[in-house]
């Protein structure tokens, strides 16, 4: 193993609320109420987040970078009013049909922000609400964890070999707490 396990964490379903439509703008950006406590323990456990999310709206033109950016910035000081220092926010802007590697479940965000922060995935935990985000951890031998939230309990996720089904991300915090030892 070379680097130190890192947590990796989906955006929409996970620290926010999931939108069919896509979040388009900061105005529909909303967290969940857990996640300001979720985010204080994931802070406790002393390794590097990763916030790795397929933004295909920009790709449809949807949203854009700029607002993107906006949100992520957003997450990224509220999560450090939390307890939590987010070390980076890789999204994919592309299609689904773009065949680009980055867009999950394609492993390019996770090896860039492993390079980047000198991460050891095999280490590392990803919590997710769906399918291709516990397809991209399986293909890089992580921790799977599947929340309840946003997508996690529709019919794609009920067939999904994963490491832990929880609740919520404060649920996740806590299992990874209790089973795994990051940092
Ligand atoms: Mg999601
Ligand atoms: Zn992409």
């Amino acid at each position: 193993m070379s680097g130190q396990p890192g947590l990796f964490l989906d955006r929409d379903g996970v620290i926010n609320h999931y939108i069919v439509e896509s979040v388009r703008s900061p105005e529909q950006f909303s967290y969940y109420d857990g996640t300001p406590d979720a985010m204080k323990l994931l802070g406790q456990l002393d390794c590097p987040i990763v916030v790795v999310t397929n933004q295909s709206a920009i790709g449809r033109g949807w949203t854009d970078p700029g607002q993107v950016d906006e949100i992520h910035h957003r997450l990224c000081q509220d999560a450090l009013s939390w307890g939590a220092t987010i070390s980076s926010v890789e999204y994919c802007p592309h299609l689904p049909d773009e065949g680009c590697a980055c867009r999950k479940p394609g492993t390019q965000m996770f090896e860039r922000a492993a390079r980047t922060h000198g991460i050891d995935l095999a280490s590392s935990v990803m919590v997710g609400d769906s399918p291709c985000d516990m397809e991209a951890a399986e293909r890089l031998d992580m921790t799977r964890i599947l929340v309840a939230t946003g997508r996690g309990e529709s019919a794609s996720c009920a067939s999904l070999e994963v490491d832990a089904r929880v609740v919520d991300l404060e649920e996740a915090a806590r299992w990874i707490q209790q089973h795994r030892k990051m940092g």
